[in-house]
């Protein structure tokens, strides 16, 4: 049996952990979001295929959910002594050893997905029939548009000159970590997304897939660059697997992280319901054939069916990896029937 997964970082992780519990012997390719990468301190950090790696391969903190478990921050502090910035993107010792390797082989000219294949080989193995893919081996960034607080307030020049001021774009990252996501998200840009090709496999693994499986991941900035690549949505509009999804909004709230701050600047409301609605039933052409929200959510479930998406409800807390191969199951066998 074969599955492709499409995820962000560590909702996505902690799902793919549910997925190889559930299916043991399943071979599973995750298509990982890369529009978080980031250039920093002359290294490609690449957050989303770290964490996947990490947490797949036991080298996570489990308690923060990222990074490496054992973790220092001694380079970091050197840093700050410095004065160099950015210092509000957490760099540890351990992990900056994955960003020079990456960043090394970018420069010598190996695709990102190679690089991938390279990093994976020390953390997983042949036996744990998992492969990680990056969505693209083309750089694509997401942006936030934002309220610029510095020039809004400036009234000097002619009036549309002073509207475009009004607003910046800052990397995603910046928009998410450091600005704690409070500036109003006027907009996502996903910046070189028109020209970025899938990954090799990425497509041949979503055709070849007898299951293609959404994560609860965030809709906007994981799930949405994975299926904004051209080629990867139509791949997964086409596939003759089941797809299913499953809602990473429960009772009107993430469950965690803040993508009830991004919902609304694509026209989204944050609840299971409109998520569900708004990757839509492929057979009105959007990409899922079911769709699991939470038994918080259970009353959506007749309105999605009415409008012509299959779904179910379910407990969808990802507790331990048991808890959510149960949910998955539950999902699986609502789309094949
Ligand atoms: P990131 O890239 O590290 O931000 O992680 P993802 O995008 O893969 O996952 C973040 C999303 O996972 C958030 O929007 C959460 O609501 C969702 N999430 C986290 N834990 C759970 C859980 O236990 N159950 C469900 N259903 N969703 C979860
Ligand atoms: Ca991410």
């Amino acid at each position: 049996m074969q599955i492709a997964i499409l995820a962000g970082g560590v909702g996505g992780s902690r799902f793919v952990r549910g997925v190889r519990h559930g299916y043991p012997d399943a071979e599973l390719t995750v298509v990982v979001n890369t529009a978080d990468d980031i250039m920093l301190h002359g290294l490609h950090i690449s957050p989303d295929l770290d964490t996947m790696m990490y947490s797949l391969g036991g080298g996570i903190d489990a308690e923060r959910g990222w990074g490496r478990s054992e973790e220092t921050w001694r380079t970091s502090a050197e840093l700050a002594a410095y004065g160099v910035e950015p210092s509000w993107f957490g760099l540890g010792d351990l992990d900056l050893a994955t960003h020079l390797v990456r960043t090394q082989m970018l420069d010598a000219g190996y695709p990102l997905s190679a690089v991938t294949q390279a990093l994976c080989t020390r953390w997983l193995h042949d036996s744990d029939h998992l492969r990680l893919l990056p969505m693209t081996d083309d750089r694509v960034e997401t942006h936030i548009v934002i309220d610029d607080p510095a020039t809004s307030a400036e009234s000097g020049g002619p009036p549309s000159d002073a509207a475009e001021r009004r607003q910046r774009a800052v990397h995603f990252q910046e928009y998410w970590v450091k600005l704690h996501a409070e500036p109003e998200a006027r907009q996502v840009l996903l910046v070189g997304i028109d020209t970025a090709r899938p990954a090799p496999g990425v497509i041949e693994a979503i055709n070849a897939a007898d299951l293609v499986l959404i994560a609860p991941s965030n809709p906007v900035v994981s799930i949405g660059p994975v299926l904004a690549v051209p080629g990867i949505g139509a791949a997964v509009r086409g596939t003759r697997a089941p797809v299913i999804g499953f809602s990473g909004i429960i009772g009107g709230a993430p469950v965690l992280g803040m993508a009830h701050r991004l919902l609304p600047a694509i026209g989204v409301q944050t609840d299971a319901e409109s998520v569900g609605r708004h990757y839509g039933s492929r057979r009105d052409g959007g990409v899922l054939d079911a769709w699991i929200v939470d038994n918080a959510d259970a009353a959506a479930v007749p309105r999605l069916t009415e409008a012509g998406l299959a779904a179910g409800s379910t407990d969808l807390i990802m507790s331990e990896p048991a808890a959510t191969a149960e949910f998955i199951q539950h999902g699986v066998k609502l789309a094949c029937e």
